[in-house]
């Protein structure tokens, strides 16, 4: 009931400017009870690789569920949280997660599957960042090859000597680094020349392009080659019909992530498709 009443006047609201920004203000003062409400929850999307037909590890996606707005994609409130400095003890808050349920899958004997994490641009530029993770890490007892941190390519090119001495932070952690949205960014492929880099993930653009443009498939081939000559692991996200994965099979592409498979899991979920697709009884 009062979930309706609550989306009714939101959207009342949202006609007028004025309303629109005081909607924004209300939003902002409920993301900073959010954390401590426990109203944050992550959600884990699998990724499969295709040569054992195997999940072998899973995304962690953030929600918000809202009180009165129901669950919150992360491009409604991570901006904000950006904007207002709560994304660092929010992007905390995940690492800890994802070590708790990656800790979890460990003991389920589920020991081979590994966690991806995003990373916001603040969060990367924090001094502390592969510090809390590796104390993280011990903390679960976890081996530090079961996390990846994907940065986007515009946290990538914010200064070259920092990023380059994060990243050899992050790498002497033993974490892995993967360059999410590849090709989206405005950088050019030098970076790739310059840091120590782990992972491509196929940007899911470039897929739904492969219906609608003629030069997709160039663009995507040549994306899972680079991975290749490179020697990094390629991950495509965002594979949703038949098509995408036949044609990234084709192209040997290893790690499918998407709709195909399964939406974003809560944990619980995430555990009981890994025991089925996996058959671990
Ligand atoms: P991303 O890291 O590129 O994540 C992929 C997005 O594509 C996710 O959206 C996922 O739910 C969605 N997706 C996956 N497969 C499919 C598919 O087959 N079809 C369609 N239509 N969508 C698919 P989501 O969860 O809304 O996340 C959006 C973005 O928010 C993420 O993009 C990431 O940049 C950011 N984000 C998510 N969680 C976190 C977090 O914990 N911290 C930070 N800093 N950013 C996060
Ligand atoms: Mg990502
Ligand atoms: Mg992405
Ligand atoms: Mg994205």
């Amino acid at each position: 009931q009062v979930k309706k009443l609550g989306r009714a006047n939101y959207q009342f609201f949202s006609e007028s400017l004025h309303k629109d920004s005081r909607r924004q203000l209300s939003l902002e003062m409920d993301l900073h009870k959010a954390l401590e409400r426990n109203e944050l929850v992550l959600h884990f999307q699998p990724q499969i690789d295709q040569t054992r037909n195997r999940v072998v590890g899973a995304e962690a996606l953030i929600r918000w569920q809202h009180p009165v707005l129901g669950t919150l994609a992360p491009d409604k409130f991570i901006p904000l949280a950006e904007k207002m400095g709560l994304i660092l003890p929010i992007g905390d808050w995940v690492l800890k997660e994802v070590c708790r349920v990656a800790a979890l899958c460990q003991s389920l004997a589920l020991t081979e599957i590994e966690f991806s994490i995003n990373i916001s641009a603040h969060q990367f530029l924090l001094d502390s960042l592969a510090e809390n993770i590796h104390q993280y890490l011990e903390e679960h007892a976890l081996p530090s090859a079961l996390l990846t941190v994907e940065l986007t390519e515009s946290v990538l090119v914010k200064d070259v000597e920092t990023t380059a001495a994060i990243l050899t932070q992050l790498r002497d952690v033993g974490v892995k680094v993967s360059i999410d949205d590849f090709g989206t960014g405005y950088s050019s492929l030098s970076y790739l020349q310059q840091f120590p880099v782990d992972e491509l993930k196929v940007d899911r653009s470039f897929l739904t392009g492969l219906s609608q443009y003629k030069n997709a498939e160039a663009i995507v081939s040549s994306i899972i080659r680079l991975a290749k000559d490179l020697g990094l692991k390629i991950v495509a996200e965002g594979v949703e019909t038949e098509q995408q994965l036949s044609f990234l099979r084709a192209k040997e592409c290893s790690i499918i992530q998407g709709y195909y498979y399964a939406k974003p899991l809560e944990a619980e979920a995430l555990i009981a498709f890994i025991k089925t697709f996996n058959r671990v009884l």
